[in-house]
């Protein structure tokens, strides 16, 4: 903060002050001492003086408290010598010079009764525009707006824009995001509001434009209104100024939008503002406070462009945007998560095998990416005939002061139920393997590619609005750009995995709870742990622990695992009685360790089902995107259709591909070592890592001893070959218990 914000503040503290002495000294000799003083038909007095002091100013004479109260907090003036921080004097200056507007309007009303026309509307023939303090009747009305969130706060605009179309272009921008704008002080004898009313625009309370006064110590009357609410909605007690202050800045989401040269009236105003929380942002090149502490970030932000006014006047605030409607042809909702979109009604698809599909949603820097900015970058589904498929890259930027890199996994999970959300499409899958599904009954209704990022864009703002702050969708159907995009999401995939890599079960008291598929898969409770993934794969321990601290009533809870029960197979009776209670008494207990022996329960999201192959005294396992036969005698669908509905099922389990070699994998049956067979893709896949985990467990040849479709598809015709490469398998203990 520069020492001239801070010298011009306090000049303009005793500049305001000096000014109410004066006038109040003069109303003192034409006026009776206890002539009534008020804003008419409100009942807490002075309002800012009330709330904040205590003070009951009711009589003339008994301005005279309040006033010395305000000299009193006029701090030294500031001398070439001090040094910083200015920030304590300033705000108190501030406050000195609000009490000292709040004073003059309430003489301005004595000496002028007229001068403020009563109720909601001005009444524009007669040239009456301002409105003044709101009455106690439009503060019950529109002060619980406040509170219920309807209205989240108000921009207060002083001084004037260049010309009407700015200003109503602006003011229009904070109407959209259901703020009030509260209008006081002129600029070039002009202001806002009067451009308002020249530009046709409506104002009043009920279009939630309020002309307040053409002085900017009218400005007071905003900050009335908001501690008026915050005792009678809050039950905040006059006096206690901490609460009011604190209450104001928690709760109203408001700031000042500065039009034209600020002086040291303006600017004592605003440092005024800043007790209460609300920033000041200017279009003119003022000295800026941009330091944190009292406002939720900045205080005073210069030279901020008419364009970019009301966007940055939010992100400064730490306003949450709020969008309600979801803009799409489809009907959208829960209701409409587990339907399913069948051969017979399906018009197209992407993913699933036909096409690559992928799913990646990453941070942004808040200048990066623009909010609600939604591109399909190629075919759109209108482009397609009926059996048609598209490759679709879904890319998801966030941006946001609180996002962090952690949260990513959390919000791409997201985007299985969400689109699932929309009438008539289907989702299944997640990550490199998502499929999306889309029904005739959808097409016909008008769904395209689009409407997966409008709803993107709506429902994390809606349900993530703590954490991000900007939502950009970009959507690609060229097979180019999707393989460029899914090169590029491995990586990070990759990353994600590896986090919890050096990370043991053993490590940790507490493992988390994931419930999210429980929409599909009632009784279906995924239990994460450092060494056993979740089964979509797309959840680890850190992103579950990540998920809980962004929503701690949210699907994943953190359980104290408490006494091991079986510490072979995996079982501790925290687990247990957490399961017993998630599964609603469905599932009693479970082995993290153990395919064979009450394995965990499986839901449909889960990217490979293993299954034991008895002749083979060992186990195979299948990844969602093998489509072929398989040695068990089941391809993937029909696993994932038998074992799916989230029961527990001895000899078969789901699990994530980067579970196949985490360390604990199925060790309760004799661990990696028991694997036979593979899909050729998984394989390769996962090759480096197989590699590693065979030297790990002394048989460094593993990885070239696992068979393939390549080799066979049943028991007998691998069989051979494993007896050939002399498999571990073959001598270890029966795997049937
Ligand atoms: Fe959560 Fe498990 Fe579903 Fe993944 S599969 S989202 S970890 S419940
Ligand atoms: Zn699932």
């Amino acid at each position: 903060m520069s020492k001239l914000v801070a010298f011009a503040a306090i000049q303009g503290g005793y500049k305001v002050v000096s000014t109410a002495e004066g006038q109040f000294r003069n109303a003192m000799e034409s006026f009776n001492a206890d002539s009534k003083i008020e804003f008419p038909n409100t009942g807490y007095y002075l309002p800012v003086i009330y709330s904040l002091t205590g003070m009951k100013v009711e009589k003339l004479e008994d301005l005279a408290k309040p006033l010395a109260f305000a000299r009193g907090l006029l701090p030294p003036h500031v001398k070439g010598k001090n040094h910083l921080p200015y920030l304590g004097p300033l705000l108190d200056a501030g406050m000195a010079a609000i009490f000292g507007y709040e004073i003059l309007e309430a003489l301005r009303i004595l000496r002028q009764p007229d001068f403020y026309m009563p109720g909601e509307e001005p009444d524009l023939e007669n040239g009456k525009l301002w409105l003044g303090p709101a009455d106690d009747v439009i503060l019950r009305k529109r002060g619980v707006e406040f509170v219920d969130g309807s209205a989240p706060g108000f921009a207060a605009i002083v001084g004037a824009c260049p010309d009407p179309e700015t200003a109503k272009m602006i003011v229009e921008d904070y109407q959209k995001k259901n703020l009030y704008i509260f209008c006081a002080a002129n600029h070039n004898g002009t202001s806002v509001v009067e451009q308002l009313v020249e530009a046709g625009v409506q104002v009043g309370w009920n279009t939630r434009i309020v002309p307040f006064g053409p002085d900017i110590s009218s400005a007071v009357f905003a900050l009335g209104f908001a501690n008026r609410a915050a005792m009678a909605f809050g039950g905040v007690q006059p006096g206690d100024y901490k609460k009011i202050l604190h209450y104001n800045k928690d709760r109203v989401f408001a700031f000042v939008n500065a039009f034209g040269d600020i002086g040291t009236e303006w600017g004592t105003a605003a440092a005024g503002c800043v007790n209460w929380g609300f920033p000041t942002l200017a279009d003119t090149d003022i000295p800026e406070i941009l330091p944190t502490g009292i406002c939720t970030y900045e205080h005073v932000v210069a030279n901020v462009s008419h364009e970019e006014i009301c966007q940055r006047s939010v992100e400064v605030r730490g306003l949450k945007v709020q969008v309600t409607e979801i803009d799409i042809p489809c009907s959208f909702g829960p209701a409409f998560e587990g339907e399913r979109v069948r051969g017979a009604d399906l018009y197209c698809q992407m993913g699933g095998g036909k096409t690559q599909a992928v799913e990646l949603v990453k941070k942004a820097e808040m200048s990066e990416i623009e909010d609600g900015k939604v591109t399909v970058v190629g075919k759109d589904v209108g482009d397609l005939k009926e059996g048609e498929t598209l490759p679709l890259g879904i890319y998801v930027q966030v941006a946001g002061r609180e996002m962090q890199t952690d949260f990513e996994p959390i919000l791409e999970r997201q985007i299985h139920h969400l689109i699932n959300y929309i009438q008539g499409v289907m989702h299944i899958g997640q990550r490199d393997i998502a499929w999306i599904r889309v029904g005739k009954a959808g097409v016909e209704k008008g769904f395209t590619i689009k409407d997966i990022g409008v709803v993107l864009h709506a429902k994390f703002h809606q349900d993530f609005g703590k954490i991000l702050d900007k939502v950009q969708v970009t959507l690609y159907t060229d097979k180019k750009d999707v393989d460029e995009l899914t090169a590029r999401a491995r990586g990070e995939y990759k990353t994600r995995d590896e986090r919890v890599e050096n990370m043991t079960d053993e490590d940790v008291e507490i493992y988390y709870s994931c419930t999210l598929c429980q929409s599909f898969a009632p009784n279906h409770v995924c239990s994460v742990s450092p060494e056993r993934t979740g089964l979509c794969g797309a959840y680890n321990w850190m992103d579950c622990k990540a998920s809980f601290e962004i929503n701690p009533t949210g699907p994943n809870q953190p359980i104290e695992k408490g006494e091991c029960i079986d510490p072979v197979m995996g079982q501790w009776k925290g687990v247990n009685d957490f399961v017993f209670k998630a599964s609603r008494g469905a599932v009693t207990h479970y082995n993290f360790y153990s395919m064979v022996v009450d394995p965990m329960t499986t839901c449909g999201c889960c990217e490979a089902i293993a299954a034991m192959l008895p002749s083979c005294n060992g186990v195979m396992t299948v990844n969602r995107d093998y489509t072929g036969e398989t040695p068990c005698g089941m391809k993937f669908t029909t696993l994932a259709g038998v074992m799916g509905g989230g029961a527990s099922s001895p000899g078969f389990v789901g699990h994530s591909k980067f579970n196949v070699t985490q360390k604990k994998f199925i060790t309760g049956d004799g661990g990696l070592l028991r694997m036979v067979w593979m899909p050729k893709s998984l394989k390769e896949e996962l090759k480096d890592r197989l590699i590693k985990r065979g030297e790990e467990l002394g048989v460094p040849g593993l990885y070239d001893m696992i068979a393939d479709e390549t080799v066979g598809i049943t028991e007998e015709e691998i069989l051979p070959f494993l007896q050939e490469k002399g498999h571990p398998a073959l001598t270890m203990d029966s795997i049937i218990k």
